[in-house]
Formats: C-alpha cells, structure tokens, sequence
C-alpha cells in the first residue's frame, strides 16, 4: 500500500484530517510517523487561493493529472496558476478598465469584482449565477476594440463554433489589450490516441457518451491538439507568451500541484 493512502485509510477523509490534524498527530503516533516519511518525499501541498494545505489535491474524472482539485475551495490547476498569475501581473486588473470574463468561476468572484474595473462576467446560460449578463461567445453583443482584458478559459471546447467565437473575441479585444484563453489540450489535460499536433473534432460523436469517451468530458465537442496555438495566431492574434506556469520553476508548480505544460495564452492584437 502506497504511504499516502496509508495516511489517508488512518485520518478518514480530506475534510476531517484537515479539521483534526493536529489532534490526529498527537494521538497517533504511527500516522505522526508516516507523516514525517511522506514530507520527505513529498512537500506538502498549498493551495494558494483558499490556504489548504495538506498531503494532497483529489484526483478528477478522466484527467491525466493525479493532483487536480483543492479539497477546500474546488480549484483546479488552472485556478491555482491563474491566481498566482492574477497577483503578479496586477496592472491587468487596472481600476477603470473593460474586462470581459466568459464562465465566471467563484475562485475569482471577489477579486474581480473589487478591482474597480468594468468587470463582465458573462456565460451562454444563467445557470451560472455569478454572471451579470447572458451572452454567446459566438456573438459577443459589444462593439469593436471594447475590452481591454478578456479572460476565457475552459469555454471554447465547448462552443459549436469555436472559430467564429475566436473571431468574435479578436473583433471585441481593444488592440494592445489582453485576452487570456485557456482550452484543455490533448497530452495535457487529457490523454487520447490521437495525433496531438491536430484537433480531434467529428459530427459522429455527438452523444454524451461519445463525447466522453473521444474528447474526455460529455460536453466537449472536441479535444484541441497543439495546432490550438496555430488557431487562435490565424485569428489574427500576437502570442505574447504561452509558458508562465513553466517559468515558475518546479517548487511552485510542485506544492501548489500545477500543470508545468499548462499553457495560458496571453494574446494581443
Ligand atoms: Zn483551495
């Protein structure tokens, strides 16, 4: 048995070893000692929005990586690096400015909407209830040149038409603004037998069933490959960067359990 389920199968779950971590340490010794193993081999795991800390994230449905979702406050990698991200690159959220957020995610709820900035959370349904406004991403109902920061990730995997989405946010992007577009990626996030270089999309698979089993989650209507990249520069857009989580070197990405290949695109125009 490995030592981290040996942790585990003597704490309980997540929620309780955290909640009694201390107690747990003092009254078990045996556990105290495969504690002090597994830190040796492996640091503690930090959570950088909510401050969980602890042996580790919980594994998720069909992605590649082990260490996905925070026990606290569900973030998954990519909210962890885009938090770090977020609090780097700070004059992104400029007091005044236009932003543009598809798919709001509740992680970033009270940064976003305490930086002063004309903040949009928008998405295609009000299932989402952090959105102020209904919109398609196939047609963006703002004029051209309007936002000065777009951030968009997880969305175009799920959109019929993602060309004209990417299209529609090249026309809404102000030019020397920034979009943010984060897609899943073939070898990345999930892992499929195909070509990884190329977009694996058919009008076959269209069931839930079909969807999950060849692009990795029921609503996805393909698994993006490398040339993704290749897509979003032929919209019109400049790269300026594509490998922030790669530079925060391995000790980030290890105790806040990132996805070193995880790319966030940063484009201009
Ligand atoms: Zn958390």
């Amino acid at each position: 048995m490995s030592l981290k389920k040996s942790i585990l199968e003597k704490s309980g779950s997540y929620k309780f070893y955290k909640n009694n971590y201390e107690r747990l340490l003092k009254e078990n010794q045996e556990l105290s000692n495969l504690i002090e193993q597994y830190k040796k081999v492996y640091p503690p795991k930090e959570c950088p929005i909510c401050g969980y800390k602890g042996i580790g994230f919980k594994p998720y449905v069909n992605i590649i990586h082990r260490e996905v979702e925070c026990p606290q406050c569900k973030s998954h990698e990519r909210h962890r690096a885009l938090w770090l991200y977020f609090h780097e690159k700070k004059e992104l959220l400029k007091e005044g400015n236009t932003f543009l957020h598809f798919a709001p995610e509740t992680q970033f709820n009270e940064l976003f909407r305490n930086s002063g900035m004309e903040y949009h959370p928008v998405d295609i349904s009000d299932e989402n209830t952090l959105i102020n406004e209904i919109v398609d991403i196939q047609d963006i109902p703002y004029p051209d040149d309007y936002f000065d920061l777009i951030y968009c990730s997880n969305v175009l995997e799920h959109v019929e038409d993602d060309a004209k989405a990417m299209n529609e946010l090249y026309r809404v992007l102000k030019p020397g603004g920034t979009a943010l577009i984060l897609v899943p990626i073939n070898g990345i996030s999930y892992e499929r037998p195909y070509d990884k270089s190329k977009t694996f999309e058919s009008d076959k698979y269209n069931t839930p069933e079909l969807r999950e089993k060849y692009y990795g989650q029921n609503d996805h209507l393909r698994l993006y490959g490398t040339d993704f990249k290749d897509k979003l520069i032929n919209t019109g857009f400049k790269i300026k960067a594509d490998d922030y989580i790669k530079n925060l070197g391995h000790e980030i990405i290890d105790k806040y359990a990132l996805i070193k290949d995880e790319n966030i695109f940063e484009c201009t125009k």
